[in-house]
């Protein structure tokens, strides 16, 4: 019997493991990959990096960790990050209870948690946290016939480990999220041919990555208290001074001028950070929009092609934005095609390759699906999780989630979830809310010293009903995003994050805590 499991040896399962040994409870770790790391153990392809400064995507708990681990890019790739993560469960010596290549299938709550692995193997904690990851169950392929193809595919989000040779291949990606958005232009490099099947364009900014220099990581390590903090203080936990004025109290040219010194930039919040309102009003979002599109048009010489990548259907930033290194540049090659599935649908794939509705056949020998995750829920509603009345997450959840700080759920006592829904989480810079995920998790154990906690219904409403109402402010809802689960079929469209930003969040689960706990019934 153990004080606490973990399911998921990620960013968040690393440090939930660190900080609940540092309580001296005894803490179990189990992990369905055959390494740590999480996402960046998992998505190996071709061009993967982070979206967020390395800098900044990195953690805080510890200064000599921070001041020891030198970061090579401002955007390192996916073997770099990795590296770092193994780094850090080898120097916190994490990896002596951690369980890899076991995937937890089942958890029932009967005055303590009991944990099924796929294996049959039943284990018992009192607390169960949840650090399963908001992206880490890809989507299978929803188009008929991959049975039938006699190729080569992969799903980006489980890349194998050996990597892919394209070389002189024909190649199709299907999918232009931030996923295909980073590999196209890499696969582009090294494939015969490559097509592109592409249903929503996406908005993307260039990166701007690049070697750090010496100097620059001296002085990042010389402040980063302060900077750590500015990124706490902040909507999403990027580090930067707060937007004064809406987008629409200032003249063109002005406006202009911000954009581009936005894009030069290379960031996230280089453009989306420039005005209050980019989130909130449509009309301050359409000049935001239309400034991205217009370097897409500088960027893609066909106009043909230009327009085709142009997105229109959603406000700009309400799919999360990419921030990619030659995406639109990649259409400009003799060698790579766009074709677009919104106009004609895929409509099965071949032995041969792929086949549109209209009747237009691709030959292909690899096939790539960068066609994203069962994102935010699917991890949690892949386990068959029973709470005090024996009814499954899975089935609260019908009609989508429910939470209370997304860190808890009515009906389900001793059980956390890192960054879930109702949690600011994949709207931010995912570090900072793990880190603050973690410790609030960390001190509640601390606090109950044995306890069994529940969510309250009352509490759990309130928040749900927040959640909604602070989202429904905003323009997330016009997107069909997979904030939204509309792209998975079947899935409720339901905006799952809490967009008030990871400082206002800050404050209300220290308040919530600050209150011994208020919103959460308190047993034993
Ligand atoms: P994960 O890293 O997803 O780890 C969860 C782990 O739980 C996985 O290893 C999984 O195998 C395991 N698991 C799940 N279910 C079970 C089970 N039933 N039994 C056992 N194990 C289980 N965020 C940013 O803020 N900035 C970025 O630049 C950024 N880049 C990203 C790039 C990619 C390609 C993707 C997919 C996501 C990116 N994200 C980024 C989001 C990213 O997921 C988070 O930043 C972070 O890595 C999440 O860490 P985690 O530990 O919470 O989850
Ligand atoms: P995604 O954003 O969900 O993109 C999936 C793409 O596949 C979309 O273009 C989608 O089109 C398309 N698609 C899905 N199903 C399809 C189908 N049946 N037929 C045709 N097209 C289909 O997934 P992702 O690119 O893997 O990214 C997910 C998230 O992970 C990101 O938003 C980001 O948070 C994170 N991530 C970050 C980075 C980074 O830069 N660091 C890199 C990768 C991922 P529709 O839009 O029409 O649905």
């Amino acid at each position: 019997m153990y004080d606490a499991i973990i399911v998921g040896a990620g960013l968040s399962g690393l440090y939930a493991l660190h900080r609940l040994r540092g309580l001296g409870l005894r803490v179990k770790v189990f992990e369905a990959g055959e390494g740590v790391g999480g996402t960046w153990h998992w998505n190996r392809y071709p061009g993967a990096r982070c979206d967020v400064e390395s800098v900044d995507y990195s953690y805080s708990f510890s200064p000599e960790l921070e001041q020891e681990w030198d970061w090579t890019e401002k955007y390192p790739g996916q073997p770099e990050i990795l590296a770092y993560l193994e780094h850090v469960a080898d120097r916190f010596d994490l990896r002596r209870d951690i369980l890899l290549g076991t995937r937890v299938v089942a958890a029932r709550f009967d005055g303590g948690w009991h944990v099924t692995t796929e294996t049959g193997e039943r284990v018992g904690a009192r607390y169960l946290v949840m650090a399963t990851g908001c992206l880490s169950v890809p989507k299978p392929v929803e188009v008929d016939g991959l049975a039938n193809f006699r190729g080569e595919w992969h799903h980006t989000g489980r890349w194998p480990h050996e990597g892919v040779d394209f070389t002189g291949r024909r190649v199709g990606v299907v999918g232009t999220g931030s996923s295909g958005i980073q590999s196209i232009p890499v696969i582009a490099e090294q494939a015969g041919h490559l097509t592109v099947f592409q249903r929503t364009p996406n908005f993307s900014l260039p990166a701007y990555n690049g070697p750090l220099a010496p100097e620059t990581r001296r002085a990042v390590k010389a402040a980063y208290g302060l900077r750590r903090s500015l990124a706490r203080q902040t909507h999403s936990g990027i580090p930067a001074e707060p937007a004064v004025q809406s987008a629409l109290e200032v003249g063109h040219e002005e406006r202009l001028a911000r954009y581009q010194a936005g894009w030069e930039r290379g960031s996230l919040v280089g453009i989306l950070g420039a005005y209050t309102d980019l989130l909130i009003d449509r009309a301050a979002n359409d000049t935001a929009a239309e400034f991205v599109r217009s370097k897409i048009r500088e960027r893609v010489e066909d106009p043909a092609d230009a327009e085709s990548l142009s997105p229109r259907d959603h406000p700009f930033g309400t799919k999360r934005p990419c921030l990619d290194s030659g995406y639109f540049e990649t259409f400009n090659r003799d060698d790579v095609t766009l074709v677009d599935v919104r106009e004609d649908p895929i409509a099965e794939i071949t032995a041969k390759g792929l086949r549109t509705a209209g009747g237009s056949e691709y030959e292909l020998d690899t096939l790539v699906f960068a066609t994203g995750f069962d994102a935010m829920t699917g991890a949690l509603t892949a386990v068959d999780i029973r709470g005090a009345h024996g009814r499954s997450l899975r089935e609260t959840w019908e009609a989508g989630p429910r939470t209370y700080l997304g860190l808890a759920a009515a009906g389900f006592p001793n059980l956390f979830t890192v960054t879930g829904p109702g949690s600011p989480s994949v709207l931010s810079n995912m570090v900072v809310s793990i880190e603050q995920h973690v410790d609030w998790i960390a001190d509640c154990l601390a606090f109950l010293e044995g306890r069994t906690i529940e969510a309250t219904a009352a509490a759990q409403e309130a928040w749900t009903a927040h959640v909604r109402e602070v989202g429904a402010a905003t323009l997330y809802p016009a997107a069909d995003s997979w904030y939204m689960g509309a792209n998975v079929p079947g899935k409720p469209r339901v905006f799952m994050p809490y967009a008030g930003g990871v400082a206002l969040y800050r404050r209300l689960c220290d308040e919530v805590a600050a209150k011994g706990y208020e919103g959460f019934a308190i047993t034993g």
